[in-house]
């Protein structure tokens, strides 16, 4: 007889008369996301709508964990806030983005329930809230902002490899119907932007080479090639620093073992950002 996670966890449940306990949850699915100008929370495209239609079909979490690009820390932080603040960490932006919010309760539970799985590396922060990696997503995946939210640090002085292997401590969060998100951009060169911006068609050359070399290794599921991403044609210039890139790797390894991801969206911003988008189950 093959026993399985659920199994293992119904067999505990049924030793354990008179502790009431959530029911068994269908198995979350993993979204990394590729965010861009924080425009994109208000300009509608066909991106926007891309994202709007994968929140409307997603099975609704009990809690949504971000990892995003924008909150970079030495060790790893888990955000612990009831009432998580919108930061608006951007300047210049017209002003109905520089004062919109995303009053989502804060996930303190999955929190701590993080912390443990990720053990004496990570510690618990409040000293943060939820960057426009984060908001500018979920505005358009989970509008009425009614869903717990908890954010993760990238911590600069990680590995390729330990940030994948941080995703994979996290997996168990997804039998608890916890959503996790990478919020971050496959390509992301900010110095190089000179396309159209709002064509999804224009890129670099090199941009749309290691755009497609990580296409080409997500289909295989090659995680190591993934890891190992600057062997990967254009890498210099796609991923000139890394925080952008890391959020894959979490989606990745969140997801470890599991099928090649579906596509959401794929496309550039500025020519310079990869905006693909992708669902794995
Ligand atoms: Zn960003």
């Amino acid at each position: 007889m093959v026993v399985t996670r659920r199994d293992a966890m119904k067999m505990v449940l049924a030793a354990m008369p008179g502790i009431a306990l959530a029911a068994p949850r269908e198995r979350m699915p993993v979204l990394f996301v590729g965010h861009g100008s924080p425009m994109n929370a208000i300009r509608e495209s066909a991106y926007s709508r891309a994202l709007q239609a994968l929140g409307a079909r997603l099975p609704r979490p009990s809690a949504i964990l971000v990892v995003s690009a924008h909150w970079l820390t030495r060790g790893t932080r888990v955000l612990l806030s009831e009432r998580p603040a919108t930061i608006h960490d951007f300047s210049g932006f017209p002003e109905p983005l520089q004062t919109m919010t995303y009053p989502a309760p804060g996930a303190t539970e999955v929190s701590r329930r993080a912390y443990a799985l990720l053990g004496p590396q990570a510690q618990l922060a409040n000293d943060w809230g939820l960057d426009h990696g984060t908001w500018t997503v979920l505005h358009r995946l989970y509008p009425n902002a009614d869903i717990p939210v908890l954010q993760l640090s990238l911590d600069t002085w990680a590995t390729a490899a330990a940030h994948y292997g941080l995703g994979a401590q996290l997996a168990p969060l997804r039998d608890t119907g916890v959503l996790i998100v990478g919020s971050g951009n496959i390509v992301h060169n900010l110095r190089a932007t000179e396309l159209r911006p709002d064509d999804p068609l224009a890129s670099q050359g090199w941009a749309q080479q290691f755009d497609d070399a990580v296409r080409m290794a997500l289909s295989r599921r090659d995680d190591e090639r993934l890891v190992r991403y600057q062997a990967l044609p254009g890498s210099a210039m796609a991923v000139p620093t890394p925080e952008h890139y890391w959020p894959l790797l979490y989606a990745l390894g969140a997801s470890a073992g599991g099928r090649a991801p579906t596509t959401v969206y794929e496309g550039f911003q500025s020519g310079t950002i990869s905006m693909r988008t992708l669902l794995f189950d």
